[in-house]
């Protein structure tokens, strides 16, 4: 059981606010929609992607009470899809409907320190760190734990910004100025692995604590942005098995109801380590819209609303390849999509924002195989064939 204390399940056509309104967002309420739920989303853009699945979206930051009150006084239950609002948004909101997860899985995982020491107190590894808050202590961070690190903000970075990469002594002095933090404050310096792989693991845990878990991604990173995932991992067996329990233990450790994913690295002697917590649905289990049984947006549909979660199997070997954005920022024109479409087993997902920029998220290729393999080479494939226009 959890201690969640609003025990009766919530049915449609309840409204289910979100506090976010992003790609996330639109991903929840599709699959809401599809449920017969009705969605109000709270977003500083009242274009955001999540507007065209909404009944409303009240427009104010992710740290607006205000607006939070008045998003919670019209749903029947609050969820966020970014790990980004602030503490006292869901304090208000709390005051007019539950919130899941909770307040707690949110301050453990929007704060990088609170979260290193979350993992390593549920007994589960985390590369070797240091709070931070002067190039002086940064200089014997370095020299306790070696170089290279990485220099992370604690709050506010997301796809690799917010964190630097401190490759030996030279790069020392200028590090923490280059991450950009509030003044004073620390940082976490932890020690960069060399890992074999990366994956990541989405438990959802219902009402009543069942959990229900997605057959582990391996998952790609660019510069510290996802471009591509695949399942089934390519991995040993008993790495896998360990990742799943890691996932287990640190969502029921966070007592949580909704979505926990678990970023972990493999390292080359078998071990594993988690690099991140995100109390929500993940860019790495968009592979499980077309290829598992009950994709991530619908299980975290079932599990805050208090109802059975689905069925966790995957169809066959998905693979997603992430559509980004290049160049200067201008108009969204994406160019290639019949070329895409026409390699099979493929599947479109764009975002529908409007302005395109480098590296932005815009959109994702899915694709399934015979094989892993297949399923990536169509879905890179597909992804090649997409490109922006130059001009407006
Ligand atoms: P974000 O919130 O931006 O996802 P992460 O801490 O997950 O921040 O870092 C993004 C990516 O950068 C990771 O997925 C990984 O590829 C790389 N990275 C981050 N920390 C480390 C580390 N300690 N060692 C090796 N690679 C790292
Ligand atoms: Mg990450």
């Amino acid at each position: 059981m959890t201690t969640d204390t609003h025990p009766e399940p919530i049915l449609p056509p309840a409204t289910i606010g979100i506090l976010g309104g992003g790609q996330l967002g639109r991903m929840l309420g599709f699959a809401a929609r599809a449920m017969g739920y009705r969605i109000v989303v709270l977003d500083p853009d009242p274009d955001c992607p999540a507007a065209a699945v909404a009944d409303r979206v009240v427009v104010g930051d992710y740290d607006d009470a205000e607006a939070a009150l008045d998003l919670a006084d019209e749903a029947d239950v609050v969820t966020y899809e970014l790990e980004h609002v602030g503490l006292d948004v869901v304090r208000a909101a709390l005051e007019r409907a539950p919130v899941r997860p909770g307040l707690e899985p949110l301050r453990v995982t929007q704060d990088r320190l609170a979260e290193r020491r979350f993992v390593e107190r549920a007994g589960i590894a985390v590369a070797p760190w240091r709070a931070v808050a002067t190039t002086e202590a940064l200089a014997a961070a370095a020299a306790d734990l070696g170089t290279p690190l990485r220099v992370k903000a604690l709050t506010g970075g997301y796809d690799g910004r917010g964190q630097v990469r401190v490759a030996g002594e030279a790069d020392i002095d200028a590090a923490i100025g280059r991450v950009g933090r509030p003044e004073g404050g620390p940082l976490l310096a932890e020690r960069e692995l060399d890992f074999e792989a990366e994956l990541s693991v989405i438990v959802a845990r219902g009402l009543d604590g069942k959990p229900a878990i997605l057959p582990p991604a391996r998952n790609l990173h660019d510069a510290g942005i996802l471009v591509e995932s695949v399942t089934p991992a390519d991995l040993p067996a008993g790495a896998l098995r360990e990742a799943t329990a890691i996932a287990l233990n640190l969502a029921a450790a966070m007592d949580l109801v909704g979505t926990l994913t678990v970023e972990l690295f493999l390292l080359r002697d078998g071990s594993l380590v988690v690099n991140e917590l995100a109390p929500r649905v993940h860019n790495s289990g968009h592979w499980s819209i077309e290829g598992a049984a009950t994709s991530q947006f619908e299980q975290h549909v079932r599990a805050i609303c208090g109802l059975p979660l689905g069925a966790t199997n995957a169809r066959g070997p998905t693979a997603i390849v992430n559509l980004l954005g290049t160049g200067p920022e201008r108009e969204a024109r994406l160019l290639g999509v019949d070329e895409a479409l026409a390699v099979p087993g493929t599947h479109l997902h764009l975002y529908d924002k409007r302005r395109v920029f480098e590296r932005r998220k815009m959109g994702h290729v899915t694709a399934l195989g015979a094989t892993p393999l297949e399923a990536l080479d169509r879905a890179r494939a597909a992804r090649s064939s997409l490109r922006w226009a130059e001009g407006p």
